[in-house]
This record gives structure tokens, sequence and C-alpha cells, in this order.
């Protein structure tokens, strides 16, 4: 059993989306064993997505990131990593696998309306920045 971390990003949760992206991992096996809905800093946001900073999109995405409301979660189930990787669906939602989150949901290569954990090392750091130990059973 695997956990990873998950943000239903300002596209998502501004157009009432949370109960239909929370359905699809559910449907996918993934468990929520912690959710909250909070208002992300400027620097919380750079410090985040921290290894994108010498992309051309970092202002775009970091702006995009704090101008809603975001739900983080952290999902748990076999495989989660990957799991959650496919029913989001590729990155740009042109080229996203049908029945996943993006091509249902998403606008854009950058409102893309989730965001995954890519690996072990970055799941564990990205749960340990929006929760604490007691938020975590
Ligand atoms: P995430 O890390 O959010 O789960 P990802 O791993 O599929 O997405 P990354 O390459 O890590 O994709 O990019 C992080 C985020 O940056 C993307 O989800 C998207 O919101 C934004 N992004 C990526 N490429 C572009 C781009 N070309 N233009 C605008 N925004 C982009
Ligand atoms: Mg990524």
């Amino acid at each position: 059993i695997q956990r990873t971390f998950s943000i239903i990003k300002p596209d998502a949760t501004k157009r009432n989306l949370t109960g239909k992206i929370v359905a699809k991992f559910e449907e996918a096996g993934l468990r929520v064993v912690a959710s909250k809905r909070i208002q992300m800093t400027l620097a919380q946001a750079q410090a985040f997505y921290g290894v994108h900073k010498d992309r051309p999109f970092f202002g775009e995405l970091c702006e995009f990131m704090i101008s809603e409301p975001v739900v983080v979660q952290v999902l748990e189930g076999e495989d989660a990593i990957a799991k959650n990787r496919e029913v989001m669906g590729a990155t740009n939602p042109a080229d996203a696998a049908e029945g996943t989150i993006r091509k249902e949901f998403a606008l854009s290569v950058g409102e893309n309306s989730v965001h995954g954990s890519d690996a072990p090392e970055t799941a564990a750091q990205e749960i340990a920045f929006f929760f604490s130990g007691i938020e975590l059973v």
C-alpha cells in the first residue's frame, strides 16, 4: 500500500468539480485519507513548484495556483503514485487518454485540473509540505 499527494487545481475548484474528480480517484481504487481546502500563498506555490523555477511558464503557473483555493489530498492504494498519474492523464489534455481526469475536465496544458506526485521521494516531500503528522491516519 502506497500513498501519494494530489492537488485539485484552481480551474477545477472554481468550476465545482471536486466531487467528480474525487469520484475518479475512488473508481480507480484510490482512497482519500486526508483532504483540505486551502488558499496557497505565492511563496508556497513557488516553493512547491521550485523544480520548474527556470521554465518559461513558472510565473504563470504560480499565479494560476494562487488564483483560487485548491484542495490538497493524500491518496492511498496499491501503486497509488502510478495509479493516480494514470487516472490524471497526460499533462496536456490534448494528449490525455479517454476517461482520464485531464481529458474530461482540463482546460489547457496549464489549467489542467490536477497535480499528482511523480515518485516516492516527491510524494513523501509533498505530503509533508501540506500535512502534519496528526492530520494523517
Ligand atoms: P503536475 O506536476 O502538476 O502533476 P505534470 O507532472 O503532468 O503535472 P509537469 O511537467 O510537472 O507536469 O508540469 C507541472 C505543471 O506546470 C503542469 O501540470 C502544468 O500545470 C504546468 N505546465 C507544464 N507545462 C506547461 C506549459 N508548456 N505551459 C503552461 N503550463 C505548463
Ligand atoms: Mg510534475
